[in-house]
């Protein structure tokens, strides 16, 4: 069987606006970014399942539960449903704090090579579009291609653009050829 392709994203300041040096914590702080859609909406035209693949450790710290991740995440679900009428597919949460150490928090790959496993995706076939260096550095450990969004050295990712609404659809058909897309 064919394994699935994926659009991995990274979620604050990517889906929505990051809030500098805090955190999404409740759905009304999270503001959707509408200029990610159009890439959403192409991905999700040409097959590719989307997956996001966050860091949050806004729990870790106690700021937050995990109870109200998933009303953030409800909100940006519903949000994205109002607007295309899909939803994202699957959401990777790592909650530990950047001193565990943990092997999924980004830039270790484990969330995505979870995903990879859990959802039987070819990483060749795929993307991680990120904002942080720490998102390319994940995304390169297991073996998708990456995209990184804002000012970064040219060569810290495959594909690096100065915004969300940079990012180029053509890199959704320019892998393997698939011609039924
Ligand atoms: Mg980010």
């Amino acid at each position: 069987m064919t394994k699935q392709r994926a659009l991995f994203l990274d979620r604050d300041g990517v889906i929505n606006h990051r809030i500098i040096g805090g955190y999404v914590t409740s759905p009304s702080e999270f503001v959707l970014d509408a200029d990610i859609l159009p890439l959403l909406a192409m991905a999700h035209n040409a097959g590719y399942i989307l997956v996001v693949i966050t860091n949050q450790q806004g729990i870790g710290k106690g700021l937050m539960t995990l109870d109200d991740l998933h009303a953030v995440h409800q909100q940006m679900n519903s949000l994205i449903h109002r607007h295309l009428g899909f939803q994202i597919n699957h959401i990777y949460a790592c909650t530990s704090l950047a001193s565990e150490n943990d092997p999924r928090r980004k830039p270790s790959p484990g969330m995505l090579l979870d995903a990879i496993e859990d959802l039987d995706i070819d990483p060749s076939a795929s993307w991680f579009v990120g904002d942080s260096i720490t998102d390319a550095q994940a995304g390169r450990a297991a073996g998708v291609h990456t995209v990184l969004i804002g000012q970064h050295p040219e060569n810290a990712a495959d594909i690096v653009v100065a915004d969300v609404g940079s990012v180029p659809a053509s890199l959704l058909g320019n892998l393997h050829g698939r011609d039924d897309v």
